[in-house]
């Protein structure tokens, strides 16, 4: 009926307009986290397969409101992207890192490859490289110890500018690895022009390696494919022992997961990695 109708209108506005105050709410107080810093980073250690050492870590950002439990990237990294405040969120966690790095290189004595996620709209940022040039310089970190994880989906149109920019942050002496690689367009063609020292895998390969078999084929393809064109190549979610010694076993190099550790705080990391120095 008509009424029902009219109803039915009325909800979906309401709706609307809730999401959108969420949103408007959700974009004010990240700003307000920013200025009042309510984030940090976490670490997920990486571990080298052949030898069970660990090669590196990644920084994961977490955000902690004063007296609320912490909220994870997946609820508010989307609409910093969005918002564009991805580009005032990635440069603090760009410098932050770096200076992390450093101290954790200096306590530990170990050079430590920490890798940053770089979100699409940072990407394209015109000042990206000076700026990473800059928290290099305000830190003082070694360039071959920071790694930049690019998404495939970074590369929207312009193959050509997309290359230009790896090249310049290479030429910088960072490393630079494909994140979720499998999972984005197909730039297999270009995959070969592509100056970087890594392909990470995306989990949905791994996750699922039990439950579906036709995932074997993807991983080997992609190990072979990466060794091709000498990168390295990096599973993540690796979550079993059964994942871990697949991989080893079809000559995967590194992973990432839940099987040897959860992301940590900087503290809880630092005492890993001095805990397997002593060993
Ligand atoms: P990502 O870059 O693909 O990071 C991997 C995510 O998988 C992390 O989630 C990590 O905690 C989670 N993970 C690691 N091992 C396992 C496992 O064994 N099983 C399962 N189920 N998950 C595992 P997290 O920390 O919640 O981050 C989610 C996403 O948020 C990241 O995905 C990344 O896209 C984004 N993100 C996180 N930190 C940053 C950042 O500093 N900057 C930007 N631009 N994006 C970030
Ligand atoms: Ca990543
Ligand atoms: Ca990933
Ligand atoms: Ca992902």
């Amino acid at each position: 009926s008509k009424q029902s109708g009219r109803n039915n209108f009325q909800f979906y506005t309401d709706e609307l307009n809730q999401r959108l105050m969420e949103r408007l709410d959700l974009e004010y107080r990240l700003r307000l986290a920013l200025e009042n810093e309510e984030f940090l980073l976490h670490y997920q250690p990486k571990l080298a397969l052949v030898s069970g050492a660990i090669c590196g870590a990644e920084a994961l950002i977490r955000w902690q409101p004063a007296g609320e439990s912490m909220i994870s990237p997946a609820s508010f990294i989307p609409i910093a992207e969005e918002t564009g405040l991805i580009e005032d969120i990635g440069l603090w966690v760009l410098h932050e890192a770096c200076r992390q790095a450093v101290k954790l290189n200096r306590l530990y004595g170990r050079e430590l490859p920490i890798a940053v996620n770089v979100s699409p709209r940072q990407f394209r940022q015109s000042d990206l490289v000076s700026m990473v040039r800059s928290a290099l310089l305000n830190s003082g970190l070694n360039p071959a110890c920071l790694e930049l994880e690019i998404t495939e989906s970074s590369l929207v149109h312009d193959t050509g500018s997309f290359i230009k920019t790896l090249q310049e942050l290479k030429n910088l002496g960072v490393g630079l690895a494909i994140d979720d690689f499998g999972t984005g367009y197909s730039s297999m063609a270009y995959l070969k022009d592509f100056p970087v020292d890594r392909l990470k895998i995306d989990q949905v390969f791994v996750s699922n390696l039990e439950a579906e078999p036709s995932n074997i084929a993807i991983l080997k393809a992609i190990v072979a494919l990466g060794h091709s064109l000498n990168m390295k190549v990096i599973a993540e979610g690796v979550e079993t022992a059964y994942q871990k010694a697949f991989l080893l076993g079809i000559g995967c190099d590194e992973m990432q997961g839940y099987h040897f550790s959860k992301p940590l705080h900087m503290d809880t990391f630092g005492k890993l990695l001095s805990d397997s120095c002593l060993k």
